[in-house]
């Protein structure tokens, strides 16, 4: 049952039709509890208040799977005043972005031009931008364009998916680069040509890169709600002596957020992924995905209007 809704909403995730619905109809049906407002200067408020708790920030202006160049350049120019008003507001935050959305998908010169706009005007404003992993189909290039970002731009990270066959390779061949990355589980619909169908394999290669990442000495992102993953990179740091500016976790906007707050009383890192505009609707389906227990709580919420 579990897996039957994971797919459906994935599905969902991709429709157009109901994209564009969702743009035009706002943040209604529960969305808003994953997200924080369409505008920057509401997602600027949230942020404030998660600051003020001690809880850091990467903050992404939502957006995917962009097919002309147009909109990818708009999407860049969103990011660009995203990093802004970080430097402006003096918010604890850094950025993340999907790089289809700066134009991926379009051609190497359009995504390359967007990003090194967008990395000049973090490195202005001291800001640390992180490309999140997309699907499978679009792992290699990201990758690719990331090492070269990262030979030019020292602001800059990525994204390792675990359930990825291919991501301990991944791990040892980016240990060049010394990079800052972000470790997840993963969240899109893959084949198990690609990727561990089993979510126990998925935990086992989750541990496993975890620990190549932090014992090769680079800074590492562990982001995930599960407590067993936190209690393992814990106990990973204690035993290796990795101390506690070498890691730290993240979690979603929205998502457990006493969780949050408690490991930021314990003394980690936490930063929260705090996604905010108009182009929700992907990001929504994705979460709705990951939990039954979402689901019940949108509804709850809609039948309460
Ligand atoms: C900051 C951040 C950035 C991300 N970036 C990317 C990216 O670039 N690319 C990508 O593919 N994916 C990304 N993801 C999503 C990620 O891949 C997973 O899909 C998502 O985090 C769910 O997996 P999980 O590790 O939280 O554990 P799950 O396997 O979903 O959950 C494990 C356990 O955690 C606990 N738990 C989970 N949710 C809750 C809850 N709401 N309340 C209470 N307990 C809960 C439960 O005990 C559950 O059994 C990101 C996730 C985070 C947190």
């Amino acid at each position: 049952m579990e897996q039957l809704m994971r797919d459906f909403f994935l599905f969902l995730s991709k429709n157009k039709a109901l994209t564009k619905l969702a743009k035009r109809y706002g943040l209604r049906f529960g969305a808003s509890r994953f997200v924080a407002g369409e505008t920057i200067e509401l997602a600027t408020k949230v942020i404030q208040e998660l600051n003020k708790n001690g809880l850091l920030v990467t903050i992404d202006y939502l957006g995917e799977f962009v097919d002309n160049e147009k909109e990818a350049n708009e999407m860049a120019d969103n990011s660009i005043i995203a990093i802004e008003a970080i430097g402006r507001e003096k918010l604890q935050s850094q950025l993340s972005l999907k790089m289809t959305s700066m134009g991926l998908d379009i051609s190497d010169q359009v995504v390359l031009h967007n990003m090194r706009r967008i990395l000049e005007a973090a490195k202005k404003n001291d800001v640390f931008v992180t490309i999140d992993m997309e699907d499978y189909s679009r792992a290699q290039k990201t990758i690719e364009i990331f090492k070269q970002l990262k030979s030019e731009y020292d602001n800059v990270g990525t994204v390792i998916q675990a359930y990825l066959y291919r991501t301990e390779k991944d791990i040892v061949e980016l240990n060049d680069f010394h990079p800052n990355l972000r470790l997840v589980k993963g969240a899109y619909k893959e084949s198990p040509e690609v990727a561990y169908p089993d979510k126990k394999d998925v935990d086992v290669n989750f541990k496993k890169i975890i620990k190549m990442h932090m014992l090769n000495g680079n800074y590492t992102a562990v982001a995930t709600h599960d407590d067993a993953i936190i209690e393992y990179t814990k106990q990973l740091a204690k035993k290796h002596g990795i101390t506690n500016d070498q890691f730290e976790f993240q979690m979603l906007y929205g998502i457990r957020p006493e969780r949050q707050v408690e490991l930021v009383k314990d003394g980690y890192t936490m930063r929260v992924y705090v996604p905010y505009g108009t182009d929700w609707y992907g990001y929504f389906m994705r979460r709705l995905a990951e939990r039954p227990a979402n689901v019940a709580f949108v509804l709850k919420g809609i039948l309460k209007k």
